[in-house]
């Protein structure tokens, strides 16, 4: 039996335990949270890869590349797809708020209210500098992703500096890299139990009074998500890229899966760069940098999220926005989006920033957050799409892909 179990390709026991969690929350009910604490083993032990993998992975990647223009190249287009993409995803957030109006109508009697949370202070200076790893051994303990990425790429560069001297290390680094992806298979074993888990919890304690009344969000929140990742980053694997789509798709299923059901792009990081590396033949170098850094920065299907949601605020609290406004909204949803953490309702705290500039109560915030999940879970599956459709595209702009490792749709 337990054969017959390894047998079967993980995407399909992955999918499967999703449907069937989704099933048994709904049978179940509430209760269903119980069986939660699987997943956050499972969520636990994937976020315990996520520092050595990123150091490791990195660092060997760097040193890999051999050629600091290229890493420059790799960088340059990267941060460019990222700006792009979360550009489009924006303005459609906003088309789609202005156009379908979703906070005109609601019943707000309806919703029971969260908390209000309280505006967060930080400021561009303040983000910048965050960037900066003042201790390594702080940025690993705290998981601060954005930071360690730094410490990683200086010491990859470092390296290479050194030339012979380096070399030592440099091996260290490979063999640790290659060990991590080991045990990044081990821990993947788990999905199954993982996903079923969170879906039935999901599923079981969802509000349907709160989700009847703002239906009209949710729905255009999956619209526009489901936009963002079938019609902008197939356009992008085709016509960018030059792959094919179905094949993009199949490679990453696990990954959308595993984002779907835990809502961080930061948990999910591990099970990305296996995707993209292992699937669809994208180098380690340049997935461990780009796939890294986009599950902080690349948040599109939050930068969506975020002018709708603003959109969604002014209209029940019946405030005018003139264009000027909006594209203050379209920068603060991009900075937003940027500053956001790959974690589980980041999105809801960015909110405030943006709500705050351009007069929208916060208590918006409070309507929606009872059904923030359900959405997050949609936003951050486009958010760890994107990261892979721009490692992808990349890859092949720098010819850092091996296309014969790619799966193919037609071979499952
Ligand atoms: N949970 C999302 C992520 O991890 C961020 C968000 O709340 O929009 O990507």
């Amino acid at each position: 039996m337990l054969r017959t179990w390894f047998e079967i390709p993980l995407w399909q026991r992955v999918i499967t335990a999703l449907i069937l969690g989704v099933l048994t929350g709904w049978a179940w009910g509430p209760e269903a949270e119980s069986i939660k604490w699987i997943g956050d083993f499972f969520i636990k032990a994937i976020k315990m890869l996520v520092v050595p993998l990123i150091f490791f992975s990195l660092v060997s990647g760097v040193a890999a590349i051999g050629d600091l223009r290229k890493l420059g190249a790799v960088g340059g287009r990267a941060m460019l797809l990222f700006v792009l993409t979360g550009q489009i995803a924006v303005w459609l957030g906003l088309g789609l708020g202005t156009f379908v109006a979703p906070g005109s109508g609601v019943d707000t009697t309806a919703i029971e209210m969260g908390e209000t949370p309280e505006p967060n202070p930080t400021t561009a200076v303040d983000m910048i500098l965050s960037i900066v790893p003042e201790s390594p051994v702080q940025v690993m303990a705290d998981v601060a992703v954005l930071p360690l990425i730094v410490f990683s790429l200086l010491i990859g560069i470092g390296i290479l500096m050194a030339r012979e001297e380096g070399e030592p290390v440099q091996k260290i680094f490979d063999s640790g890299a290659v060990i991590m992806q080991k045990v990044t298979m081990i821990v993947m074993e788990l999905t199954p139990f993982g996903v079923f888990a969170l879906m039935a919890w999901v599923a079981g304690t969802l509000g349907l009074d709160a989700l009847l009344a703002l239906s009209k969000l949710v729905v255009l929140n999956y619209v526009g998500c489901l936009l963002i990742i079938f019609v902008m980053y197939s356009a992008m694997i085709k016509f960018l890229a030059k792959l094919p789509v179905r094949d993009f798709f199949r490679g990453i299923i696990d990954a959308m899966a595993v984002s779907y059901s835990t809502a961080s792009s930061n948990a999910t990081l591990p099970v990305t760069l296996r995707c993209t590396q292992r699937n669809l033949g994208v180098s380690p170098s340049v997935s461990s940098f780009v796939v890294s850094l986009g599950a902080t920065i690349n948040m599109n299907g939050t930068a969506m999220y975020l002018g709708l949601a603003t959109l969604f605020g002014a209209q029940i609290f019946g405030v005018d926005l003139s264009l000027g406004q909006y594209f203050l909204i379209s920068i603060l949803a991009t900075l937003g989006a940027v500053g956001a953490a790959g974690i589980p309702g980041a999105g809801l705290i960015m909110m405030a920033l943006v709500f705050g500039a351009v007069g929208v109560p916060l208590e918006t915030i409070a309507f929606v957050a009872g059904v923030d999940r359900i959405m997050d879970m949609m936003r951050t599956t486009t958010n760890v799409s994107g990261d892979a459709a721009v490692a992808t595209t990349v890859a092949v702009m720098t010819g850092e892909i091996d296309r014969g490792e790619m799966v193919s749709a037609d071979d499952v």
